[in-house]
């Protein structure tokens, strides 16, 4: 975990960015919701689409309370978390005071760091390079795997495997193979009903 000092427990997140709009993945897209996309991930995804956000020094430092008294306005009331690896840091203030604003809470995470805070919504996508905790498998609401290339199937089956029984199961295309792997996804999961596909939405119909 991030360094404790300089984020003063919490109370300081580096942001890269935050915007009111709709998910656009998973089980919960078209919902809308507050965004803070938090800078510094170290996972080192080759196909990454927010590079930009893996430098944590690259982003200002700002208040948690300044953010969530942007977040509370918004009319979803609701606030997602994503980066960056956001549980780089510790994110319990951050949940203490947005539930004390009536915000409902959710997480994107690789699940490579020790989990902090209260969530009502945790959505695990592993990365087969840095796998996640354990404790990500009973915890997770939603398991959301990419798919880059054919064995990346054998590696959802085995995430599958590990989390809860009441985990939502998605599969979706890495971005720039979306041709091909939507089509292998698509024939996979008439085999493997139990997951769902899952696409980038907000890229394609253009949602900010
Ligand atoms: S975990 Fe997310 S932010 Fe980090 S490198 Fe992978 S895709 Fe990018």
């Amino acid at each position: 975990m991030a360094d404790t000092d300089l984020f003063q427990g919490g109370r300081k997140l580096p942001l890269m960015e935050e915007f009111y709009s709709l998910q656009g993945e998973g089980f919960n897209t078209g919902k809308a919701s507050y965004f803070i996309r938090i800078g510094g991930c170290d996972i080192g995804c080759s196909w990454c689409d927010s590079k930009r956000s893996w430098q944590a020094d690259m982003h200002p430092l700002v208040d948690v309370d300044s953010i969530i008294s942007r977040a509370k306005e918004n009319p979803s009331n609701s606030l997602l978390v994503t980066g960056g690896e956001p549980t780089l840091y510790d994110l319990e203030y951050l949940t203490i005071q947005a539930k004390k604003n009536g915000l409902v809470m959710y997480l994107e995470t690789s699940g490579a760091y020790k989990l902090t805070g209260n969530w009502d919504w945790i959505c695990l996508s592993p990365k087969n390079h840095n796998p996640p905790l354990p404790e990500y498998y009973t915890k997770a609401h939603e398991l959301k795997v990419i798919i880059n290339e054919d064995k990346d199937f054998i590696w959802a089956e085995k995430m599958a495997g590990l989390v809860n029984p009441d985990c939502h199961l998605f599969l979706q295309p890495e971005w720039s193979q979306i041709k091909k792997m939507t089509k292998a996804i698509i024939a996979y999961i008439r085999d493997h009903p139990k997951w769902r596909i899952s696409m980038q939405t907000h890229k394609v119909w253009g949602i900010p």
